[in-house]
């Protein structure tokens, strides 16, 4: 349905708005340490293109039409609901992190560690709100190869990043942030 795409695209332009602000905030200030790699670009561009390019292609064209499938409405409607949670926890964390915030794995002159808002119970908001939004593709882009792939490309992309990241976080912080990994869930709260 066209209501379903227009949802997945209007997510995607509104990530862009919510972003830009923090990308400006963080313009001036001094980067310390860029810790950025050949694999994590790699699995990025990949990214990229299962959740942008496929999806473009499926919207603009019938190229890809062999490989449609047809979710009841509701579930269709449950993908916006997700996409709309996954929306507010997006700007919740680059709220929260302020200018801390950078696109690659970067750490500023004045880095600070952030452990409250969102960041209290989670370590990783952001990228739990880009699985929320790769769940959401699967009922919003219902085709098996602009939809579903996304969301493997976002595990590959999470586990080497997550995983480098919380590596550099210790490297920096040290015990105050083995402290507060030991509190905290990476993608959902610790019970
Ligand atoms: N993993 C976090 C942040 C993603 S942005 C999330 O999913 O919400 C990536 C940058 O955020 C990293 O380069 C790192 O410098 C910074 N960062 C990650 N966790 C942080 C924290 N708790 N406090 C301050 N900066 C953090």
């Amino acid at each position: 349905m066209l209501v379903f795409k227009i949802a997945f695209w209007m997510n995607t332009v509104l990530q862009v708005v919510i972003r830009m602000p923090f990308g400006m905030s963080t313009r001036s200030r001094k980067k310390a340490e860029q810790h950025v790699s050949l694999t994590e670009n790699i699995l990025l561009m990949f990214l990229t293109i299962a959740t942008g390019i496929l999806p473009l292609i499926y919207s603009v064209t019938n190229w890809l039409d062999f490989a449609n499938y047809a979710l009841p409405a509701w579930m269709g409607w449950m993908g916006v609901v997700i996409m709309a949670c996954s929306l507010f926890v997006f700007w919740r964390s680059h709220y929260d992190l302020k200018a801390n915030w950078s696109p690659s794995l970067e750490l500023y002159e004045e880095h600070t560690l952030i452990t409250d808002g969102i960041y209290r119970y989670i370590r990783h908001p952001m990228y739990a709100s880009l699985l929320m939004a790769n769940i959401a593709q699967i009922l919003l882009i219902q085709n098996w190869i602009a939809g579903p792939i996304s969301i493997i490309m976002f595990i590959l992309f999470y586990t080497f990043r997550s995983q480098a990241e919380e590596k550099m976080m210790i490297e920096k912080f040290g015990d105050p942030y083995r402290e507060y990994r030991k509190a905290t869930g990476g993608l959902l709260p610790k019970l």
